[in-house]
């Protein structure tokens, strides 16, 4: 959050302090899908992808939010809390510009599916590429 007198913030409820968000790696396998199914079996968390970047976000207040929507942390604030501009931000952008965002198990089955069909293609072109390459039996 930005200073008290940051027209920006004054405006804004907090969007920033209202969740934690982290990397994690790209989903390769159908496992990797099933724990990103069990992340959205939970209340309050979404995954999303940005910018080709896999991410989980829980959706928590920051214990710091005082009630009117001011860090009472604020000359103190985390790092990661200070690098943060307002200008540059969920406020002023009106959201994150997600490629593709899970809030639900049956959003990552669907993308699963896609994801599988689509691989299933890639192995079959990739074979018949091979069989293509391979020398002919000798007669
Ligand atoms: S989301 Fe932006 S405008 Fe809102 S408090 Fe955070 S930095 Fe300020
Ligand atoms: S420490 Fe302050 S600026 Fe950082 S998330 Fe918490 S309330 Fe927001």
């Amino acid at each position: 959050m930005e200073p008290v007198g940051s027209n920006l913030c004054e405006h804004c409820t907090a969007v920033c302090c209202h969740y934690v968000a982290l990397p994690i790696d790209h989903p390769d396998t159908p496992r990797d899908f099933e724990d990103i199914r069990w992340y959205l079996m939970h209340e309050n968390i979404t995954v999303f992808v940005e910018d080709g970047d896999w991410y989980i976000q829980f959706a928590t207040r920051c214990r710091s939010l005082e009630a009117d929507n001011r860090c009472s942390l604020y000359k103190t604030r985390p790092h990661i809390c200070r690098e943060y501009k307002a200008g540059d931000c969920d406020y002023e952008d009106g959201g994150h510009d997600y490629e593709h965002l899970f809030t639900r198990p049956e959003h990552i089955e669907a993308y699963t599916e896609k994801w599988q069909k689509e691989r299933r293609a890639r192995r079959q072109r990739s074979k018949k590429r091979t069989a293509r390459r391979a020398p002919a039996p000798a007669s």
